[in-house]
């Protein structure tokens, strides 16, 4: 037997080797195995089974073992690792690496709980049956009748190469005795309230939820790629239809991934998930994946999965990559959500490889946002996607009144740049009497260099490209990220002619401080990365607020997600624009989006919810349709600007980093580059740049870019990669291709 292996670490090739006779049950395509490398061992992917014609294969080294006997890479997601690494432009190696926890690609210690021995000695006519009738069963018996004490199953499972299936069935006749030896690794192992009882269904489902609810189920029983888009506004009860579709597949016999932003994995909606996920998979176990788990927690998890002993994880970006079995189902919960894109190589987003995966294991993808995306939402128009659609709260509560406040004007009235509204402040003190809650958000995708007119709210924009421009210190000048297009910075704002113009920024710090002079009485605390690098801190803030110890909670976005308050009456935006003008042509989009997200905190309970919006730019679009929560309204207006700038999602967008020590060299290769791919590639792709990065320089190290537009960018990357290969970089130079970048900062 001949096969071909991707070797991992640093090999970007398909080597081939032959298989002894003794392993080659074990092996299949998507095993785990170790072969030699020039001279040393090294862990690899079975590729290919087989070899191209006329191959040398008297020549071929010997693999050494095999890893686990059952494959480490189910057939589809090698066929996503393939396709990931020509459409995101690198090794296939670092995909597969990104793909297998280390923990496992180190095939360490299968420490299991559940242990199997023989609990019923067969008679050797009861034997020769079994050989014949169920051969796997007879040799799993064979096996442990050899052995002194009870074996850890997955061990067994994996040395003689079974399925869960077949323990099960001798277990079931009574052959076998099972046993527990609970020392499972399980992620915040003591949230999960012991004894209490959780009914996998609780709610009876509305009408707008049953219908799409039916229609998943008919997509499930298909058994065919489909992906369906549940638009449905916040507290519409999306997480209920989620868990109707999963109860659905898993019932069919399938495998579910359920993918949630990675800031929605709070130890509260783990536990709550879990819980009902394990409910409605009827004590099968429901696995946890995300980045804080420890090594023995992930191999653990990823064995449950890759053995079929599990079938549901739920997790952040990286558990699309769970070797979960026959899947079935994919849900990908805030499918907008910027972090489900990786910000290291493999530059991947979650939900574009979900809709990959399933469409290579033909399983169906759910998609669902109070907010969809606009690549996701064109998809439906062009009938790609099927929308579902949530218009209504659950039990008709009401969306909480929107009030925009005009900061123009405030800051006419306290003859300074305030932090916060007299309005917000007497509504903190009204929340105070009444002994209910506030959420201060603070927007944090804020950029400090842009320029606005405090008095007329005019901010600087690129002609070329409708994008904020940055204000650059250290020669006083606004430059486009785009195109790099650069003019003098004005002193006084080109519209209204009011010298008040100036660089925003506004601290979670500054605004803290302001709340305590403004509000004394108030019990405030304040939660951001700088005061959250305690893992136990974030858990303790959110469990005194809770509990009502807390007035005022202020923090950034990672306050509002996946979390339920009833008692909060009050959020306020301290500052909408800062979202809105950042140089970046999805800034208005993200506005929309955080807006409906935040009104959406407010008001959960039985009790009214009223939101505060501070914004000097009143008027602008993404505000004033966040009021009516208007996707449509807002979507038709954004997507016309997209489709006169011919931005995503009309056209991809890629993006190419270049870094060295030497800015005159850097900008000198960028160039001699962009020269290069105009000639070869210009027909197809349009380009914008070099110019510098927005940063401009990193630890001493030079940034350049270059952005290309196209519609072919599974033509075009695999191009790009290629001239790259032939292209002679100096040394010194490094760079990057980011596809389908969420942030062009
Ligand atoms: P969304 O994700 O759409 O914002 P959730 O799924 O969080 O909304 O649901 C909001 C709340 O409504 C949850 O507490 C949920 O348990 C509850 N809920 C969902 N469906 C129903 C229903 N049919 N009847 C009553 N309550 C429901
Ligand atoms: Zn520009």
């Amino acid at each position: 037997m001949i096969i071909g292996v991707h070797p991992l670490a640093g090999f970007d090739k398909l080597l081939h080797y032959r298989v002894p006779e003794n392993l080659r049950d074990a092996v299949a395509v998507g095993t785990l195995v170790r072969v030699p490398v020039v001279n040393a061992l090294k862990l690899g992917i079975v590729g290919e089974i087989g070899a191209p014609k006329d191959f040398p294969v008297e020549r071929l080294k010997l693999i050494a073992q095999v890893v686990y006997p059952f494959p480490a890479l189910p057939p589809d997601l090698l066929g996503l690792a393939r396709w990931m690494a020509r459409y995101y432009a690198c090794g296939l190696d670092s995909i597969i690496e990104t793909m297998i926890p280390v923990a496992v690609r180190r095939g360490a210690g299968l420490k299991q709980e559940k242990l199997v021995s023989i609990a019923l000695k067969l008679s050797p006519e009861d034997l020769a049956t079994l050989d014949k009738r169920a051969p796997q069963q007879a040799k799993l018996y064979r096996f442990l009748e050899q052995q002194f004490r009870p074996q850890p199953k997955a061990v067994v499972i994996a040395r003689l190469g079974l399925t869960a299936a077949v323990v099960s069935a001798l277990a079931k006749r009574g052959v076998l005795r099972e046993e527990s030896r609970r020392i499972e690794r399980i992620a915040y192992d003591d949230d999960h309230s012991a004894g209490e009882l959780v009914a996998a269904m609780p709610h009876a489902l509305n009408a707008e939820q049953q219908t799409a609810v039916s229609a998943l189920a008919t997509s499930i029983a298909d058994n065919a790629f489909s992906v369906s888009l549940l638009h449905g506004v916040t507290g519409s009860g999306k997480t209920e239809v989620y868990l109707r579709a999963i109860d659905t597949a898993l019932k069919a016999g399938g495998g579910v991934v359920f993918l949630v932003p990675e800031v929605a994995l709070t130890p509260q909606t783990v536990a709550r998930l879990r819980s009902r996920l394990e409910a409605i998979a009827q004590g099968q176990r429901c696995v946890v994946w995300h980045s804080h788990l420890s090594e023995g927690e992930r191999l653990d998890g990823w064995l449950a999965l890759a053995t079929g002993e599990a079938r549901v994880v739920v997790g952040a970006r990286s558990a699309i990559f769970a070797p979960v079995q026959n899947l079935r189902l994919i849900v990908v919960d805030e499918e907008h959500e910027p972090a489900y894109k990786q910000d290291e190589t493999p530059r991947y987003h979650g939900r574009d490889v979900a809709v990959m995966r399933a469409k290579l294991a033909g399983a169906v993808c759910l998609l669902g946002s109070a907010t969809p995306s606009l690549e996701s939402f064109t998809n439906v128009e062009s009938g790609k996607y099927r929308l579902l659609q949530l218009t209504q709260r659950v039990d008709d509560r009401k969306l909480p009144f929107i009030d925009v406040v005009d900061m123009r004007i405030e800051a006419m009235k306290q003859r300074t740049l305030p932090s916060l509204s007299g309005k917000l402040v007497r509504a903190m003190h009204d929340r105070l009497e009444r002994r209910e809650q506030t959420i201060l958000f603070i927007n944090r995708r804020g950029y400090s260099s842009s320029m606005l007119c405090t008095k007329c709210g005019h901010v600087e924009e690129c002609r070329h490209c409708s994008i904020t421009m940055t204000y650059h210190r250290a020669d006083e000048m606004l430059r486009c990220h785009l195109c790099g297009d650069q003019r003098d910075a004005p002193a006084r704002c080109p519209k209204c002619g009011a010298p008040e113009i100036r660089w925003r920024g506004l601290g979670t710090q500054r605004v803290e401080e302001t709340v305590r002079r403004m509000v004394p009485r108030a019990r405030i605390e304040r939660m951001d990365t700088d005061t959250m690098s305690k893992k136990n801190r974030f858990r303790e803030v959110l469990a005194s607020f809770r509990a009502g110890k807390i007035d005022v909670l202020i923090g950034t976005q990672m306050i509002g997600k996946g979390l339920d308050f009833p008692n909060v009456t009050l959020v306020g935006l301290i500052d909408a624009d800062m979202s809105m003008h950042i140089p970046d042509f999805r800034a208005n989009e993200r506005t929309f989006q955080l807006l409906v997200q935040v009104a959406g905190r407010a008001g959960r309970g039985d009790r009214a919810g009223e939101v505060i919006v501070q914004t000097f730019t009143p008027q602008a679009e993404a505000i004033q349709f966040s009021r009516q929560a208007d996707f449509a309204g807002f979507a038709a207006s954004e997507l016309k600007i997209r489709r006169d700038f011919n931005y995503p999602p009309y056209r991809h967008l890629i993006h190419h980093l270049f870094r060295g020590p030497n800015p005159e060299k850097l900008k000198f290769f960028a160039e001699q580059w962009a020269k290069l791919v105009e000639k070869t590639l210009g027909d197809r792709v349009e380009l914008r740049g070099p110019s510098a990065s927005p940063i401009e320089k990193i630890k001493d190290q030079y940034r350049w870019q270059l952005w290309y537009f196209t519609n072919a960018v599974t033509k075009v990357v695999p191009e790009l990669a290629r001239l790259r290969e032939g292209f002679a970089w100096s040394d010194d130079i490094t760079q990057v291709i980011d596809v389908d970048p969420v942030s062009l900062m």
